[in-house]
């Protein structure tokens, strides 16, 4: 396992959209063990693959529930209500805003063995299924921030992800 670099906004491989995958292979299956080590390297609560580079629908993600997630190639089936709060990501380091999710999701995805399998969360489950997905589809937070980007005090223990 490794720490992989994150890449940072302004990175073009953030914007692009993510491609399915079709198979798991001992390649792919790396990337998920770094992809969490680096997740928590870095303090995060989730981690998309194009974060570290590459380009493919593979999400990871542990919001302290006890539960290891990976979604591979997820889909968002059923979303419900709505949240309004602070959101960072590891890829805009040292700002956040404030951003509205819904504040409960059905989220459709493969494991790492490719079996299809459902997650239900909420609250900050939820903000993270969100906010992990649309980085599959090449988007980043800032784009949906409410007023403006700020800058996160050094005390602060932001969610980022
Ligand atoms: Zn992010």
């Amino acid at each position: 396992m490794a720490v992989r670099q994150i890449r940072v906004i302004g990175d073009e491989v953030l914007n692009k959209k993510c491609k399915p995958v079709k198979e798991m292979t001992p390649r792919t299956a790396e990337l998920i063990e770094d992809m969490f080590e680096t997740m928590y390297e870095a303090n995060g609560v989730g981690l998309a693959a194009p974060q570290v580079g590459v380009l493919k629908k593979i999400v990871v993600i542990d919001v302290e529930d006890g539960n290891q997630y990976v979604l591979i190639n997820p889909k968002i089936v059923e979303q419900q209500g709505a949240q309004t709060g602070y959101e960072g990501c590891l890829s805009v380091p040292g700002k956040t805003g404030i951003v509205t999710r819904p504040d409960y999701v059905k989220v459709r995805a493969l494991n790492e063995n490719m079996e299809e399998y459902e997650l239900e969360g909420q609250d900050l489950l939820a903000r993270a299924i969100c906010h992990e997905c649309a980085h599959l589809d090449g988007q980043l937070y800032v784009e949906l921030v409410e007023g403006e980007l700020l800058d996160t005090e050094a005390e602060e223990e932001e969610e980022e992800m």
